[in-house]
């Protein structure tokens, strides 16, 4: 590992992960850490336990802004464990000069996506520090979840299970990188920021039985998948094509050189699910707007173990790696 901290390290792919093994998983190992779920279960399995710090620039972006991201990210990733979000905890680092306006308005964004949820904010903090100490606003958010399905859990994938996305991916990182740059691809290219609860807890209802959830956020597609083939000791085939990907994005990428299935979303989730549950889900999932567009993107093997094969139209496969290099800093 390199001597100092690198963009790379927030990358949510390889240097990230190595950053969080070699550093904090080696100072703080337990048992509930070491499974690295989107959330800890803790309390007899009863409850789901997560905490998310947003950095975004800029704060106000097509699709949403941070107050917004600030609640969805840790909604979501309660909801991932099939956990209903109940108690968040809200703090905010604030840099001197910031209107006060602004930060009405991201707090209404929190408060709508609060209820959306039906959680509830219950303990905050508030700093302020001098102009240049921070950029602007960061928020941190913590939350607890309620869960609904025991037993979900990355580390449980099996041939047995089918891989699907909720809908079309890398809408979060290539809006973000847009209105950073202050490029307009497409009046179109919105973040797909939204809570994911109301789905995961329609399948749930609807009695689907769930593997494993994961929102595909920093690192996007490639870093899930990646990260359930190393937990799960599982090869994940995925076919290219399957994957549902906007013209906008598309275009965007060409553009600039990215990979899809890197960028990062924030309402866009992988499922892996028993191949008998997978019609029942995609008929709940069909039935809202934004996982319309729901389908099944792949399969489990024993081809390679521990590896994620991309299977391309034209017949021919490679080897769909965790995400390395800077990537987009602060996308969330
Ligand atoms: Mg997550």
């Amino acid at each position: 590992m390199t001597k100092n901290i690198t963009l790379a390290h927030g990358n949510g792919g390889e240097e990230n992960n190595e950053l969080i093994s070699k550093v904090f998983y080696k100072a703080f190992e337990n048992d509930i850490l070491s499974k690295s779920e989107d959330a800890a279960v803790i309390h007899n399995g009863e409850l789901a336990f997560s905490t998310d710090s947003f950095t975004v620039s800029p704060i106000f972006f097509p699709g949403g802004d941070i107050g917004k991201l600030a609640v969805c990210g840790t909604c979501n990733d309660l909801a991932m464990m099939g956990a209903k979000p109940k108690y968040l905890t809200c703090s905010v680092i604030i840099e001197e000069g910031f209107a006060i306006r602004d930060l009405e308005k991201i707090v209404r964004s929190m408060k709508k996506e609060l209820e959306i949820n039906g959680a509830v904010i219950v303990s905050g903090d508030t700093k302020v520090v001098p102009k240049g100490a921070v950029d602007k606003i960061f928020i941190n958010t913590t939350g607890i979840g309620e869960i609904r399905q025991r037993g979900i859990s990355s580390n449980n994938i099996t041939k047995d299970d089918l891989i699907l996305i909720s809908r079309d991916v890398g809408r979060h990182g290539a809006t973000i990188f847009a209105a950073r740059e202050g490029i307009e691809f497409s009046s179109a290219l919105q973040s797909d920021c939204a809570s994911l609860s109301l789905q995961v807890n329609a399948l749930m209802e609807a009695g689907v039985k769930i593997t494993a959830l994961r929102d595909a956020t920093r690192g996007g597609v490639a870093a899930v998948l990646n990260e359930w083939a190393r937990q799960s000791n599982i090869c994940i085939e995925v076919d290219e094509e399957s994957i549902p990907v906007s013209e906008e994005v598309y275009g965007s990428c060409e553009m600039l050189g990215f990979e899809p299935l890197n960028l990062a979303n924030e309402g866009t989730f992988v499922l892996a699910l028993p191949k008998e549950h997978v019609q029942k889900a995609l008929k709940v999932l069909h039935g809202f707007e934004n996982s319309s567009n729901a389908v099944i993107i792949g399969k489990v093997s024993d081809a390679y173990l521990k590896k994620v094969i991309l299977n391309s139209s034209y017949g021919t496969k490679r080897f769909l790696d965790l995400p390395t290099g800077e990537l987009l800093p602060r996308i969330c």
